[in-house]
């Protein structure tokens, strides 16, 4: 699969690479990251990295615009995105000439000339260093830095499940090789605002904590003002909520008044929530998963299905 994979890149002179919408460090640092190594390795290439610009994560680097390239002559490979409708920055994958799909979460859509899909893999970026280090692709200190920052943030530090002697003896590998100053990279992934941090604590004073062990709070527009943060802030928090000894599951609520959605951010420590997050048109992993709904009311209902799970599991 790996060779297929190297062989196409090799073919190809015009390789898109993109990833999912709400652009996360593995999803940037998978696709920037792939374009610097794939640059390193044949230099005549063009490669563009697209999906909308992040400007939380303006470390990762700049996205790529295709408007105006002729793709159907291109190679476009999908990082880190189960399912089409979630593909950022790319109308019709069906214009490209050839689609490798490369992914660690669950099979939803099956799509792409070649899929290499690793569930129990920590993280795309992870893929990615094996990736090179088994092909004849050429690692580069500025992909190196993007794939680390991708594995360190799946994996909330090697934290997470899927934390493998696979994903220790990759990174070694990575940093060995290229020299990173890794440690550096954490100010920019690590650094928060004051205002996020306090709306950390609201949180964790308000949430309601069942005794199946399902926590959630609702957080309204005038709440996010009242802190002075956006609605992306609960993404940025809620897996600083883990290991609390009463708590098995924990969801946020978030009103996004700019795109008329209620942000779903659920995590888990043990309980599957993903099947219940499809219900309601979002998925993700087994343990962390999310959705956007439409319909106030779905909370309720999903409340009440993340709090069966928990009973269930318990
Ligand atoms: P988040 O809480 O936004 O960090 O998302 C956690 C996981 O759920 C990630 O793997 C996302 O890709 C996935 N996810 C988030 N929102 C959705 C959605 N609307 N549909 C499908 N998967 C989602």
């Amino acid at each position: 699969m790996k060779k297929e994979i190297y062989k196409k890149i090799k073919e190809y002179k015009k390789i898109v690479l993109a990833r999912h919408v709400g652009a996360d460090p593995d999803a940037l640092g998978s696709t920037l990251g792939l374009k610097d190594i794939i640059l390193n390795t044949f230099k005549d290439k063009e490669v563009y990295a697209v999906g909308v610009y992040s400007s939380k994560f303006k470390f990762m680097g700049k996205t790529d615009d295709i408007s105006k390239v002729d793709i159907s002559d291109a190679l476009l490979i999908v990082l880190d995105t189960p399912n089409i409708v979630r593909i950022d920055g790319v109308d019709d994958i069906s214009k490209f000439s050839y689609v490798i799909k490369i992914d660690h979460h669950p099979l939803i859509d099956d799509f792409g000339d070649i899929q290499w899909i690793e569930e129990d893999a920590s993280s795309v970026c992870q893929m990615l260093i094996e990736l090179v280090y088994d092909t004849r692709l050429k690692m580069c200190p500025e992909g190196a830095k993007k794939l680390f920052m991708g594995v360190v943030s799946d994996t909330n530090r090697f934290l997470f499940d899927y934390t493998s002697p696979k994903t220790f003896n990759l990174v070694y590998k990575l940093v060995n090789d290229t020299k990173i100053e890794f440690t550096k990279l954490y100010d920019d992934l690590y650094e928060r605002p004051l205002c996020e941090v306090r709306l950390q604590g609201y949180i964790e004073q308000n949430m309601k904590v069942s005794i199946n062990g399902f926590a959630y709070l609702k957080l309204t527009d005038e709440i996010l003002k009242k802190f002075g943060v956006d609605a992306a802030s609960s993404g940025n928090i809620v897996n600083s909520l883990n290991n609390i000894k009463e708590i098995l599951v924990w969801v946020i609520f978030t009103e996004d008044k700019k795109n008329d959605v209620i942000r779903v951010n659920a995590r888990s420590r043990g309980p599957v929530i993903s099947k219940v997050l499809e219900k309601y048109g979002g998925g993700g992993h087994a343990l962390a998963s999310g959705a956007r709904l439409k319909e106030e009311k779905e909370i309720k209902n999903i409340i009440k299905d993340l709090e069966e799970t928990c009973k269930n599991y318990k």
